[in-house]
């Protein structure tokens, strides 16, 4: 049984997909800049619930965009557009800057071990569709013209902020929104006239006239298109929830006449250092800036996934230190386990000859219901650890002890195979040696053996440079692969 909140719903509720593959709509970023590490938040948030359907049997099929024409600066449809922010900092075109800025977050993307989505989406390649949508919306009677564009009308429509528990009639137009010919402060742009002195990089013809499609717009557009006029689940960040996402469900219910999604879930703010991120305030990162310290991509998943989805979370650079040391104390411990399948290796921890160990029987089977009842029940990554941990505990104590079998080992490492498909933080199985490694392993012993400190040391280098890293424990010689980025395995 797999429990999400529903935003909708403003409870816990246990998901019931519509068909055999649950659709999934999940808003990307605005790609007129990096993505800072609460944006990159919201993606592991939503890599992880995937990631939880796959391992539940579920069929997925995930559709992201990316925003690259229309985010104004300010929510109230007003200010320019960030595209045109970006194009101008950077003296480049609004089309040079969405490319750059796309390649850079898949870049992110993959270094944090994201799945890919079925379909990578862009506004400025679903046009033709958005006026399609803004014309279906004008037909059924609840749009109206300004000298600024085609807008909303929330007050014709019944249930309007239902997401939000917003009243569009109890807001009055207050003195923060600019109402520019506006009927309501919560009515919005469908599409937005081109002005008048200017030609702007990105504008197209329509039947209102020259311009850009609002913001919100192009989320239905595109669901729509490659998910269906109802779909499953819809996420993004809590900051959606009264004005993006409020505004999708009204454009796309009105257009449609069908619920828009079943399940709308959002995740909390990342803070940093206790405050809002902001450029000005210096505590403004990147992936990059935290890689370049020399953190592991796999320690900001890490630190990501031990936090609730639902909880604000406070990054500073002492807890990324605790994840990286957690992210290691894994590692180490599947490295534990895995040794003992290395027909080839140097050492054998545990032997064929050792019966089953019934402590680590017990506990994996514990660990085993209190991982998945944690997962299920609205993604809580913090308990879910916390049984690993636990188990790591008894395992490790049975290996010091000399009590642990190898079946027993096995059973605890393709548990944490399947562990592994929602954290990702180690790599799936261990390459075995080859036989010129095994070779190169064997000859350094027997220099060392022989006190020929010299050369052994030179043939740790050479394995080294083959990515492979050798330990001398007093249980013997243990080896391991070091992954693409310098975590090791
Ligand atoms: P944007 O590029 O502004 O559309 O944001 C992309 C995603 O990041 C959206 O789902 C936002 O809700 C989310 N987001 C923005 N800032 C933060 C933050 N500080 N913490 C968590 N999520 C955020
Ligand atoms: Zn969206």
């Amino acid at each position: 049984m797999f429990i999400l909140y529903n935003t909708l719903a403003r409870k816990k509720q246990v998901f019931k997909p519509i068909g055999n593959t649950v659709t999934m709509y999940t808003c990307g970023l605005t790609v007129y800049d990096y993505a800072h590490i609460g944006n990159l938040r919201s993606f592991l948030f939503e890599d992880l619930l995937k990631r939880t359907l796959l391992l539940n049997g579920f069929k997925v099929k995930h559709v992201q965009n990316f925003t690259d024409v229309g985010h104004l600066v300010s929510d109230s449809d007003e200010g320019e557009d960030k595209m045109e922010v970006g194009a101008t900092r950077e003296k480049k075109t609004a089309w040079e800057i969405a490319d750059f800025y796309i390649n850079a977050f898949k870049e992110d993307f993959k270094a944090l071990r994201m799945k890919e989505p079925d379909h990578w989406v862009r506004a400025t390649d679903h046009i033709r569709e958005m006026i399609e949508l803004v014309k279906k919306i004008e037909e059924k009677g609840y749009t109206y013209l300004t000298e600024d564009g085609v807008y909303f009308n929330t007050l014709r429509m019944k249930g309007y902020g239902k997401l939000a528990r917003l009243k569009a009639k109890g807001l009055k137009a207050g003195a923060r929104v600019e109402m520019k010919g506006k009927r309501a402060p919560t009515d919005f742009a469908l599409w937005k006239c081109s002005p008048l002195d200017r030609k702007r990089d990105m504008e197209w013809a329509s039947p209102w006239c020259t311009g850009f499609p609002g913001w919100h717009i192009e989320c239905s557009a595109m669901a729509i298109k490659y998910l269906g006029e109802t779909i499953d689940i819809h996420c993004g960040g809590v900051d959606h929830i009264p004005v993006h996402h409020t505004n999708e469900i009204a454009q796309s219910e009105t257009a449609t006449g069908k619920k828009f999604a079943n399940y709308w879930m959002h995740n909390e703010f990342m803070l940093v250092d206790g405050k809002k991120m902001s450029k000005s305030l210096g505590n403004f990162y990147t992936l990059k800036d935290i890689t370049s310290k020399g953190f592991p991509p796999t320690a900001f998943r890490y630190l990501c996934l031990s936090v609730h989805y639902r909880s604000q979370m406070n990054f500073t650079l002492d807890s990324l230190r605790d994840a990286e040391n957690a992210v290691k104390s894994i590692n180490d411990f599947v490295f534990r386990l895995g040794q003992t399948r290395q027909e080839n290796g140097t050492t054998h921890e545990m032997r064929h000859s050792i019966p089953r160990s019934k402590k680590i029987e017990s506990a994996l089977k514990n660990a085993k219901e209190d991982f998945m009842k944690s997962i299920n029940n609205d993604l809580d990554t913090p308990n879910a650890l916390a049984a690993l941990f636990k188990l790591m505990k008894t395992v490790n104590k049975e290996i010091d002890s000399g009590k642990a079998d190898r079946k027993s080992a096995d059973a605890v490492r393709e548990f944490f195979n399947d562990v592994n498909e929602i954290f990702d933080i180690f790599e799936k199985e261990e390459k075995p040696l080859t036989p010129e490694e095994k070779k190169l392993i064997d000859l350094r012993e027997s220099f060392r053996h022989q006190k020929d400190f010299k050369a052994a040391d030179e043939i740790r280098e050479q394995l080294k440079g083959k990515g492979i890293i050798l330990e001398d424990t007093p249980e013997g010689i243990r080896w391991r692969r070091i992954m693409k980025d310098g975590a090791k395995v």
